[in-house]
Formats: C-alpha cells, structure tokens, sequence
C-alpha cells in the first residue's frame, strides 16, 4: 500500500492516531491506523508528547488549498519566504518541503514549481539541480520538436512528389487513349 510521506512522518514521530487524522484532514481508523499497522508501528502512547521535528512543525503550520496546493500559516520572512524557527534556526518551509519530498537536502535556492506563490505542498518545489535538468530537459524537447518538424516537412515534399508524379501517369494515359478510357 502506498502511505503518504506526511503520515508517515507523523507516525515515526510518535503522534497518536487521532492527532494525526485531525492534522492531515484524514479519517482516523481507515487511513492513520491502517498506516500504522502496515508500517509496524505501535499505538502511540498516550501522555507522550514527542520531540517536534522541524518536519512536524512543518506539518502543523500548513492547510490544504484548492488545486492540491498547499497553504503556509506560519510566519514569513521579509522577503516573503515562508519559514519556521526550529532549534534556534529559522528554515524555510520549502526546504523542508523539499527533503520531505526527496528525503535529501536540496543543493541551492528551492522554489515552488507549481506557480502559486508561497505554495508548500510537498513535491511543487525544485532546487538548482532540478531547475538545471528541466532546463536540459526543455532544451531537448526543443531540439527534438525542431527535428520532428524538419521530418513532417520532408513527409510533406514526398507526398507532393507522388501527387505531381500520378498527375504526369493520367496526363499520359489521357495522351495516349484519349476519351477511350
Ligand atoms: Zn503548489
């Protein structure tokens, strides 16, 4: 079964069922538990309140939007970045999207992909390496189209060719048998 990272994340952490539903807007028994189950995970003990990772605090600071994206609550720097303060650090919540996502640190500025402004959903968001190879992604497709167009025009001239070709055979025939065809 597929398990959303996000829930995931909350399981490893330790949240119970319940809070977990209410932080994710998903039903308790039939998602959250059967997640858990299916990780291995034990019940979450109550009265245990977990060490808040900055990918918790994440998940605490967001709401869904409409189009699947997601919507920052938290505070924002005076550049407009969305951030969070975790162990005396302020991270921006698109990098911390961004390792949810990749399970790895980005290399470089990240930066939603998904053109809504100040998005946070895990997976709209590129860092230099992704921006590069989408760069040489686009760049192929360019060359390739170029290519595919040269080779649709060649098509064409070839069809030409056999049209003015069947034209001079029934010029011919015409000149030849005349009205007896
Ligand atoms: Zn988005």
């Amino acid at each position: 079964m597929h398990i959303r990272q996000d829930l995931a994340d909350l399981l490893a952490a330790g949240h119970s069922d319940r809070a977990i539903a209410r932080q994710l807007n998903v039903d308790a028994q039939a998602t959250v538990a059967v997640a858990r189950h299916a990780l291995g995970l034990p019940k979450a003990k109550p009265g245990v309140r977990p060490a808040a990772t900055a990918e918790i605090l994440f998940h605490r600071r967001t709401q869904a939007a409409d189009g699947g994206h997601l919507r920052w609550k938290g505070s924002v720097t005076r550049g407009g970045l969305p951030s969070l303060r975790h162990g005396g650090r302020n991270l921006s919540a698109y990098r911390i999207a961004y390792r949810i996502a990749h399970g790895r640190e980005p290399q470089g500025k990240v930066l939603p992909t998904c053109k809504r402004e100040g998005c946070v959903q895990i997976g709209h968001h590129a860092d230099r390496g992704d921006r590069a190879r989408a760069q040489d992604r686009a760049a192929f497709v360019r060359a390739w189209n170029r290519g595919r167009t040269k080779a649709i025009l060649a098509q064409r001239a070839r069809a030409e060719t056999d049209r003015a070709r069947e034209q001079r055979l029934e010029d011919l025939f015409d000149a030849i048998f005349g009205d007896q065809r």
